[in-house]
């Protein structure tokens, strides 16, 4: 079955200095039953592919463009990903949805060079405030979901975050209700379009101010097969008792 997975994202923050946080972490759980991946800012990938090394835990990135090469001053490609040693690639993240304007059709592009490249697209989805007040969350989800994820999702290459854009950052959280219903959802669109064997593969993460104190909460409801963890990531201290209550 799915195995679980915590996954890390460290935004726009860390220096190599940070990177002791990792030895930290990992020396807290040297033999994990989760899946862990840490997604630092591209400058520090390959130190931190070094550092994982030796540890049960991947390391992945957190864009990338989705042309192979080419003229695309500042952008970085799956190919480079992969070869600085990135297993994964966060991708659709509402913070570069608002701040570079990216498409759902944009995503989709990133994942496919993602998966092709031979790495694990995680997929981000969520609605905003204005549009679960509206009770418009579904709708956004579906819109998102099958546009955003490409033809070539499987579940050796393909992972949903579902990320309220309201509890990213915030302090709030969804409900468990809340997050049921979406993931029961995401569990339900993917088996209608992939079937339902690849469905059941595909393991879907709540992502979302989720910090030691409401993880356990989060991991008990079903289909919730991990985290995306953002703030919480950063420290061991913080990101430690997250992967206990995962595991
Ligand atoms: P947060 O971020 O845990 O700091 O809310 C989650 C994310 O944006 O992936």
């Amino acid at each position: 079955m799915r195995r679980r997975l915590a996954a890390g994202n460290w935004k726009m923050h860390g220096a190599r200095a940070d990177l002791a946080e990792i030895d930290a972490l990992m020396a807290a759980h040297p033999h994990p039953t989760v899946d862990l991946l840490i997604c630092p800012p591209a400058t520090l990938l390959h130190a931190a592919v070094e550092r994982a090394a030796q540890h049960p835990l991947q390391i992945g990135a957190q864009d990338c463009h989705a042309a192979p090469s080419g003229a695309h001053t500042g952008d970085i490609s799956a190919p480079m990903l992969a070869d600085a040693g990135a297993s994964a690639v966060i991708l659709g993240h509402s913070e570069r949805r608002a701040d570079h304007a990216e498409t759902s059709e944009a995503v989709c592009a990133k994942a496919s060079a993602a998966q092709a490249a031979g790495l694990t697209a995680i997929i981000c989805l969520g609605e905003n405030l204005e549009e679960r007040e509206a009770q418009a969350t579904l709708d956004v989800i579906a819109e998102q979901l099958s546009a955003s994820v490409p033809d070539t999702g499987n579940a050796n290459n393909t992972v949903i975050a579902y990320e309220p854009c309201w509890a990213i950052g915030t302090g709030l959280t969804a409900r468990p209700e809340q997050i049921g219903e979406v993931h029961d959802f995401i569990r339900a669109q993917l088996a209608a379009r992939f079937g339902a064997g690849i469905a059941e593969g595909i393991r879907l993460l709540y992502g979302g101010s989720v910090k030691p104190a409401n993880a356990a909460g989060i991991f008990a409801v079903p289909n919730v097969d991990g985290a995306l963890v953002g703030g919480a990531s950063l420290r061991a201290a913080d990101f430690s008792p997250i992967i206990t209550a995962l595991s």
